[in-house]
């Protein structure tokens, strides 16, 4: 159980793997924490807020479970992973073959923190790391050990690019991993979108994290879309998160984010 004692957790600025605990239902997070949705919670809403959240987790789900079924994907590297809550990547991709393994990546040290007792086992690692710096988490030795790049990987960055500003580039961000993947390789991408949302709404998720540990930065279908250069979108390409590959998950619809999986494209 994490407490605010607990070493190297800053607490003087809330945190988005805080901040997306809270917004789920967790408890591992902070009064800073609790203060910052808050914020986001009088502008937006806060059922809309949960509802975003949950409609964003619904998608990590389902698309860990397609890339493990129908892709035969056996190698994770899930970056931005946040804090372990239910239905972890690694417990999805484990249920098509005990056998797979995943690297948790996160900016945020209470993700190591808190994941390591939770979850220990061989099948996983959690690394700290900024996304930022591609080659800290490509060039790591605990990841090289324990994903054979060689063989396909799927990398995930699932609510973690709308916390890199464009100045951060994050077509270097993508084309850096995407360098590293062996055909038959694959991306999962979702993100916050401005394609739909009021004005208000994204005033809103901009004041909610204007004092957090890392920046927001809204795109449109159109910016989210290029993070896939270089891949080839599956079906049914880049859409609402409630829309992809839907099951009866009973996911959240609130037009908010757009979600896609790509394949490394075949070079011409
Ligand atoms: N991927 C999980 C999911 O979709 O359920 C968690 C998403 S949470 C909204 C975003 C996570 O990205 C947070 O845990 C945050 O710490 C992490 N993050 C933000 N910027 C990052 C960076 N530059 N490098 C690595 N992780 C980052």
């Amino acid at each position: 159980m994490m407490t605010e004692s607990t070493p190297n957790i800053p607490l003087g600025a809330p945190t988005a793997a805080r901040m997306y605990d809270e917004a789920l239902g967790g408890k591992d997070h902070f009064e800073v924490d609790r203060a910052a949705n808050a914020k986001l919670y009088e502008v937006i809403g806060e059922d809309r807020v949960r509802s975003t959240a949950m409609e964003n987790r619904r998608f990590l789900g389902r698309a860990v479970r397609y890339l493990s079924r129908e892709c035969g994907i056996r190698q994770f590297l899930d970056v931005g992973s946040g804090l372990p809550t239910a239905r972890n990547t690694h417990q999805i991709a484990k249920e098509a073959d005990p056998g797979s393994r995943v690297v948790y990546v996160d900016i945020d040290p209470i993700v190591a923190v808190h994941g390591r007792a939770l979850l220990a086992d061989d099948s996983t690692r959690i690394v700290t790391a900024d996304m930022r710096r591609p080659e800290t988490i490509l060039d790591d030795a605990e990841v090289n050990e324990f994903l054979d790049f060689s063989q396909p990987i799927a990398v995930l960055f699932v609510a973690v690019f709308h916390f890199v500003t464009p100045a951060e580039d994050p077509a270097r961000i993508v084309a850096a991993f995407r360098e590293r993947q062996s055909p038959g390789s694959y991306v999962a991408i979702s993100h916050l979108t401005t394609d739909g949302m009021s004005e208000k709404e994204q005033e809103g998720w901009y004041a909610g994290f204007a004092g957090a540990t890392v920046p927001l930065a809204l795109r449109s279908e159109k910016e989210i879309r290029r993070l896939f250069d270089g891949y080839d979108l599956v079906e049914p390409g880049l859409v609402r998160p409630y829309d992809w590959h839907p099951d009866d998950d009973d996911s959240p619809r609130t037009n908010s984010l757009f979600g896609g999986v790509g394949r490394v494209a075949h070079p011409s």
